[in-house]
């Protein structure tokens, strides 16, 4: 039999992607020994064990030290404070990566706190839900999912290759990006969906009383759809806008610029250019379900 990839991966922060990384652990041979669980709540620890999710669950940060591969998995807003308190535990050898969805500020908040002979690699699994917490995990959560790695200047390749063996174990494919490309390519495919949501169901919100009622009981597939993205976690995204912001207001301007010239074209009953669009856009799912992406 061969040895696992690694002896002890400690996840910290153990939601959705927390715990699904662990459970892939779980049920795909060969990526580690077991995994521990590191979270600020109590009643996350418990339930991990509960669940027997984790080997071992701590509120205690020191726990980083007993493993060869550390996941940041909390929102990307606390990584700045965790990393002045998990750098010192870190022992020589380990790998330290996280899973936030914004790259270039990692960089900067984690990238001070990474001790010597600790290799940093940034990681982003493109994947996810709109729920959280250790009961929403899955295995097959990264499953034919892209996972992005945005390597530093300094990353040691062998770390970068053996936490992209991990990812892989886990069902995902890998590309390798450099952080500020990561920013501005999900701030257009991931960023502004998610603001674009939150937008129309905060107006619907806001429409008065009588009007609310007959949104949510005619709410056809659409609108659901948005009501789909526009559950996910408040702070995670608050977060990400927070932490992406010049990338995202970049994209907001080229939108709002496209929306104008469909609101002119609707104006002057252009509907040769509102076809054309929507027959464009028609292809491009087309081949997002081609990639097996859908
Ligand atoms: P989640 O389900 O809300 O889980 C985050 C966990 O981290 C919670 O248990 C939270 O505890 C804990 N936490 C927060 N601050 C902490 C701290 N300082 N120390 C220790 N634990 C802490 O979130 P998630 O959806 O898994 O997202 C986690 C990360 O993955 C984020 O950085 C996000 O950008 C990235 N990501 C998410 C998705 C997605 O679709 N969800 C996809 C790709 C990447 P509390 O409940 O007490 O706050």
């Amino acid at each position: 039999m061969t040895s696992p990839l690694f002896t002890r991966v400690a996840i910290v922060g153990f939601g959705l992607i927390g715990s699904s990384i662990a459970r892939c652990v779980a049920e795909y041979p060969g990526l580690a020994k077991d995994v521990v669980c590191i979270d600020r709540s109590q009643t996350v620890c418990d339930r991990v064990m509960e669940l027997g999710i984790a080997a071992a669950a701590s509120t205690d940060p020191a726990l980083v030290a007993t493993a060869d591969l550390v996941v940041l998995a909390t929102p990307i807003g606390a990584f700045a404070d965790l990393g002045a308190i998990i750098g010192p535990h870190l022992a020589p050898g380990t790998i330290l990566t996280d899973v936030g969805s914004v790259k270039q500020s990692v960089v900067r908040d984690i990238g001070p706190h990474v001790p010597d002979g600790v290799h940093f690699v940034p990681g982003h699994p493109l994947a996810g839900t709109e729920h959280s917490g250790p009961d929403a995990g899955f295995a097959s959560l990264f499953k034919d999912r892209w996972c992005i790695l945005t390597p530093v200047p300094d990353s040691d390749a062998a770390a970068v290759e053996k936490l992209a063996a991990f990812w892989r174990g886990c069902g995902s494919q890998i590309e390798l990006m450099e952080p500020g490309h990561h920013d501005r390519v999900l701030a257009i495919t991931s960023h502004l969906p998610h603001l674009i949501a939150y937008t129309i169901v905060g107006t619907a919100t806001d429409l008065e009383e009588h009007l609310k009622s007959e949104v949510i009981r005619f709410s056809a597939s659409g609108f659901r759809d948005f009501t789909r993205i526009a559950a996910s976690d408040p702070v995670m995204w608050r977060d990400i806008f927070l932490n992406n912001r010049e990338a995202v207001l970049e994209v907001i301007q080229r939108f709002t610029e496209d929306l104008t010239a469909l609101q002119r074209a609707i104006r002057w009953g252009e509907g040769e250019k509102l076809e054309e669009l929507f027959t464009r856009t028609r292809a491009i799912r087309r081949s997002i379900i081609d990639a097996k992406q859908a």
